[in-house]
């Protein structure tokens, strides 16, 4: 089984820590891939996406387990999702059960994604349902199979959607460049992540 979370991580904090920890102990079984995208789809990223992607290694060394999967650097132009994908499913196989996880302000955006229609052909669904939010299923998503139990997602390679209970943590990448560039000191990320966002002065100019 192989979860995937994607995202820009532009910076990764400390929701997303927590999140991955979360998909740690739901899915005991699965690999879970963090996937930091190269060129955004719909913005630009503030910095390099290797940077980026050296302060996910630093947030995430603690975690058992955890991949963070460069398969989105190794493609040029915007990182879709279905590309990934595919990618994956070339390396791992079509009976591999595959969840993609999806948080709720990326299923609000889901209906303008490139080719969405295809994403429960690939893959099963797990909704981040933060909570006190009942996150609306997107059209795209509308015949996907909605079930409860997590752990029958095991042995499906596709087509299943689960939402999970996630606590509600106000934070988010947006809040962290706009403290940085108020020149907060205290900011929820790992010390390590702040440690190196100072040393290199990242998201100082940020409007
Ligand atoms: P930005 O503020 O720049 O839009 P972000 O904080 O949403 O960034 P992303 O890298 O875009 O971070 O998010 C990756 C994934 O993590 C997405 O699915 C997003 O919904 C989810 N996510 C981000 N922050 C939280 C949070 N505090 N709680 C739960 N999920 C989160």
């Amino acid at each position: 089984m192989q979860v995937l979370f994607g995202g820009t991580f532009d910076p990764v904090h400390n929701g997303h820590v927590a999140m991955v920890d979360q998909l740690r102990s739901t899915f005991p079984s699965a690999t879970i891939h963090v996937i930091p995208n190269n060129q955004p789809p719909h913005r630009n990223s503030e910095v390099s996406a290797a940077h980026r992607l050296e302060m996910l290694h630093l947030a995430m060394s603690h975690l058992q387990d955890i991949n963070i999967n460069k398969i989105e650097f190794d493609r040029p132009g915007p990182s879709y999702t279905i590309d990934t994908l595919n990618g994956l499913r070339e390396q791992f196989g079509n009976d591999e059960s595959f969840v993609l996880v999806l948080g709720a302000d990326v299923i609000r955006k889901m209906d303008s994604w490139y080719r969405p229609r295809t994403v429960p052909l690939l893959c099963n669904v797990c909704i981040l349902n933060r909570a006190g939010e009942c996150v609306e299923i997107p059209s795209v998503l509308a015949k996907m199979n909605e079930i409860s139990d997590s752990g029958l997602l095991d042995n499906v390679p596709s087509g299943y959607l689960v939402r999970l209970q996630t606590p509600d943590l106000f934070i988010s990448s947006t809040l962290v460049r706009s403290l940085i560039a108020q020149g907060t000191k205290q900011l929820p990320v790992p010390q390590t992540v702040a440690d190196y966002l100072g040393k290199y002065d990242l998201y100082q100019d940020t409007e």
